[in-house]
């Protein structure tokens, strides 16, 4: 792990070089392990910040949803599923063409949740990355809204990521063992979209294939997947095709970190109660994502994860369901000459990632100002 850092004359933030972060263990702190970094504070004007990842607070997210919808696009959908406890909103975002949403019509759907664990920041950078795509023009992304409805609840836990809490809600719940038995009082975020879900599971017009919590992780490199273990061997290596998938389209996720479990400590996890719950068609998995680097293949070399890494490995988690439900004809159908961009359009989402909100220009322009240059 490597601290980031911003300035208020350079205001993106920066992750420091490896070789300027320390951890040993000090004998002035009863031998626990202890990290610092040196770093040089190179202009008395400026206020420096440093954070453990790239913050990305409620607030932000909230800058973002509203954004998307003053785009008013046809199918993207935004409500709100809950309140938490001090009031903040449960967005559920609905993806989708319109003709999905047809009385009577049925539904094949994603269901993505993020950020149940408020300190985990690179959930919503890889969940901001799934919606920018899915949301654009792109050909793969529109032959995805024709067949799929996406839903996803990006942050489950904003009360825990407005008080700054690293895994736990404001009444000191880790919402990610509740599943079982969440209570409307105690974790009305966690019981408004369990409730969806099982209502979804319910609705024979409904088949709810995936679902997938998004997290990242303290100790592990690049992006992997947590699994469930079933008895069916068919079901079982069934559900190893996603994740094989994802790894062909996305350097930085590994198969091989990949694993499939059902320890007691994880019952009360989204990804195991769902799995136990939801019919044999339906997958659930655990994303986990780096706090800090990956390598990747055929290399050896750690790289540390960017917000656009963040957000490109999102993309990527979007890309494969069209691998997964073998759509690629559909869009060799659509791929008509796109019309020219005018030199000032956004850029599509395939192409640069960056920050909601944030102009473009601006952006690559403090992008070229490297503030870990001056460090020591
Ligand atoms: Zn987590």
């Amino acid at each position: 792990m490597a601290p980031v850092v911003k300035s208020t004359s350079r205001p993106k933030w920066q992750r420091l070089p490896p070789k300027n972060v320390y951890y040993y263990r000090c004998p002035d702190h009863r031998k626990n392990y202890v990290m610092s970094f040196a770093f040089c504070f190179d202009r008395e004007e400026d206020i420096y910040q440093f954070a453990y990842c790239y913050p990305y607070t409620y607030t932000r997210f909230q800058h973002y949803l509203d954004n998307l919808q003053k785009r008013n696009m046809d199918y993207f959908f935004r409500e709100q599923l809950g309140q938490s406890m001090q009031q903040r909103q449960l967005d559920l975002l609905t993806i989708t063409s319109p003709d999905n949403l047809r009385e009577g019509a049925e539904q094949k759907v994603v269901f993505i949740t993020g950020r149940v664990h408020p300190g985990e920041t690179p959930s919503s950078f890889v969940c901001q990355g799934i919606i920018d795509f899915l949301v654009s023009q792109h050909p793969i992304a529109c032959v995805l809204r024709e067949h799929l409805v996406f839903k996803i609840a990006p942050m489950l836990n904003p009360d825990g990521v407005y008080l700054g809490n690293y895994r736990c809600s404001l009444m000191g719940f880790d919402l990610n063992r509740h599943w079982l038995d969440p209570s409307p009082w105690a974790h009305p975020t966690l019981h408004g979209v369990k409730q969806l879900i099982i209502q979804m599971h319910n609705d024979p017009k409904t088949s709810l294939e995936f679902y997938i919590d998004i997290h990242a992780h303290s100790t592990m490199m690049n992006g992997f997947m947590y699994g469930n273990i079933f008895e069916d061997e068919d079901r079982f290596q069934r559900q190893a095709v996603f994740p094989k998938l994802l790894c062909q389209n996305a350097e930085d996720f590994s198969y091989s970190s990949t694993s499939f479990n059902r320890d007691a400590v994880k019952a009360g996890t989204g990804r195991r109660f769902l799995g136990g719950v939801l019919d044999h068609t339906s997958y659930c998995y655990t994303l986990e994502v780096s706090f800090y680097s990956y390598i990747a293949r055929g290399t050896t070399a750690a790289v540390p994860y960017t917000e656009e890494a963040y957000m490109k490995l999102g993309q990527n988690v979007a890309r494969t369901f069209l691998d997964y439900y073998r759509l690629d004809p559909m869009v060799e159908k659509l791929a008509i000459p796109m019309p020219r961009l005018r030199p000032d359009a956004e850029p599509e989402a395939t192409g640069e990632m960056r920050p909601a909100g944030t102009p473009s220009l601006a952006y690559r322009r403090h992008s070229t100002v490297d503030l870990v240059d001056i460090t020591v």
